[in-house]
């Protein structure tokens, strides 16, 4: 490829929100054939809020939300995030907690006023024996609406779940579309459970996903697609996603996400906006053209 040609390609991108590091990356866009997707804040706004809380036995709901946000406090993840907000929102008081743990892709648990807390996905509870049978139609009825719910469990016993919803990029419907239309295959990955993914990849036409992905999984799912042959291009926006991005023969970050991500990719999408990878492609074609 001529320097010039590069140039101008990265140039007409980066007008357009496109931000192309380097060669290899402008010219491997036109051969991709896989995109795979990471769901929360690439799918996603990644911007979750409140939208349940229901208590278990003896807890009211307010002291259920008391303990989640009081714990949430110490975590960075957006779903501590919609927590904490719901529960200043509801003018709930937090209380300080001793040896906050973050359990990665499971959850959090602490020490609140004496009590033992976990609060967490299923994987979680099942690890620690609590028992979640008794909410199991509720949860499922919530995450097939595209909610992620969380239980909270308190000295060994299921006390209650919290739902947050995290609503679909404005610009990601199109972008999908015109991915299939360029006949690519769109495979979302998520460390959010089964039913939650579904129900957003159905919304989406995604034909393909993989639910309950644990952070450091990512990068394998990326490598073995690789192995099937496939081009693959991976769009994510965390930290977790880094090794994904960059096992991916492209990565591309979402400009909203974090510092981390658009280093390790080849390609930034300015507004975290997905259409942003056709518009690469279209670029890399051009390109390659004048180049040949
Ligand atoms: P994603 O890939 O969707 O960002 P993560 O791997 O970060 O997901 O987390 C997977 C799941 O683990 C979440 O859907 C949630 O159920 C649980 N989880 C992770 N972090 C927390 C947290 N701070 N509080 C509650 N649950 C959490
Ligand atoms: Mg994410």
């Amino acid at each position: 490829a001529t320097p010039i040609s590069i140039m101008v390609g990265t140039g007409r991108g980066a007008t357009a929100g496109v931000l192309i590091k380097n060669a290899e990356a402008l010219e491997i866009m036109e051969k991709v054939n896989t995109v795979v997707v990471d769901k929360t804040g690439t799918l996603t706004e990644g911007k979750p809020t409140l939208t349940t809380v229901q208590a278990v036995g003896n807890m009211t709901e307010d002291e259920v939300m008391v303990l989640a946000a009081s714990i949430e406090r110490a975590s960075e993840h957006p779903l501590a995030e919609a927590i904490v907000a719901g529960a200043t929102e509801k003018g709930l008081e937090p209380q300080s907690v001793e040896g906050f743990t973050a359990i990665t892709g499971k959850g959090v648990s602490a020490s609140v006023g004496g009590h033992t807390v976990l609060l967490g996905n299923a994987k979680l509870m099942q690890e620690n024996n609590i028992d979640v049978t008794d909410v199991a139609i509720t949860v499922e009825e919530h995450q097939r609406g595209g909610e992620t719910v969380m239980y909270l469990a308190a000295d060994g016993k299921l006390a209650g779940m919290v739902g947050v919803s995290d609503p679909i990029k404005v610009s990601t419907p199109d972008a999908i579309k015109e991915l299939h239309d360029e006949g690519i295959e769109v495979v979302m990955l998520t460390g959010d459970n089964h039913n939650t993914a579904a129900a957003v990849a159905e919304k989406l036409g995604i034909d393909r996903f993989e639910a309950d992905v644990l952070p450091d999984q990512k990068a394998a799912v990326v490598k073995k697609l690789q192995g099937e042959g496939k081009i693959v291009a991976m769009a994510g926006d965390g930290i977790n996603d880094a090794p994904a991005l960059a096992q991916a023969h492209v990565g591309i970050a979402m400009g909203t996400g974090t510092d981390v991500a658009m280093e390790s990719a080849g390609v930034t999408l300015v507004k975290g906006d997905l259409t942003g990878i056709v518009r690469a492609r279209r670029l890399s074609r051009a390109t390659m053209k004048n180049i040949r």
